[in-house]
């Protein structure tokens, strides 16, 4: 079970990417390790298993591997959040911003109903400009965001303070 599975082991740290200086949390050996992967799951989706979620909403890309995961074992529906330009039905978009400039992510405009009750879902949290971003345009559809949870939260980064402050409870599983 989760308190036993050293998820910190897990992750891989690469040094220099995508840039020198940045030290790169990479989770796909964490997905690659099968009692890692499932511990990590049952983890995140613990708290929620009573929670009546109707979506799982998960940033692209990895919070996609997660999402369909935990949208699998909450028997909710999942909810791609992507980069602009990538979903081909009427969408809502956000601007948010990046260490240099901005990206924009949408969210299909029929995704959500008014008041359904959505767990949103990503690999990491640092500054929280993505996850931020996400809240807008579930918020916009008039979700109700039980609760945003990544694997790793970068604290000194306050993303995930960021996160709280906006009213959204925040669970990750590594900092
Ligand atoms: P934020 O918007 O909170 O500053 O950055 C979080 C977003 O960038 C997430 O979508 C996350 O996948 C990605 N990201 C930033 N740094 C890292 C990292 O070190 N490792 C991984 N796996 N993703 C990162």
């Amino acid at each position: 079970q989760s308190p036993l599975t050293d998820f910190r082991a897990a992750i891989r740290t690469i040094p220099d990417y995508p840039k020198p200086g940045i030290l790169f949390r990479d989770i796909t050996t964490l997905l690659a390790d099968p009692i890692a992967f499932r511990a990590a799951v049952d983890a995140l989706v613990a708290p929620y298993a009573d929670q009546r979620i109707r979506h799982v909403a998960g940033i692209e890309a990895r919070g996609f591997i997660l999402g369909g995961a935990l949208a699998h074992q909450l028997t909710a529906g999942f909810v791609p959040i992507r980069k602009k330009g990538k979903l081909p039905h009427e969408t809502i978009r956000v601007s948010y911003d990046l260490e240099y400039g901005t990206d924009e992510i949408e969210l299909h405009k029929d995704a959500i109903k008014p008041g359904e009750r959505v767990l949103l879902t990503d690999d990491l949290i640092a500054t929280g400009g993505t996850a931020t971003g996400a809240i807008k345009l579930l918020r916009e559809l008039g979700a109700e965001i039980v609760a945003a949870c990544f694997v790793i939260d970068l604290p000194d980064l306050g993303g995930a303070q960021r996160i709280r402050d906006l009213g959204v409870d925040v669970r990750t599983l590594v900092s």
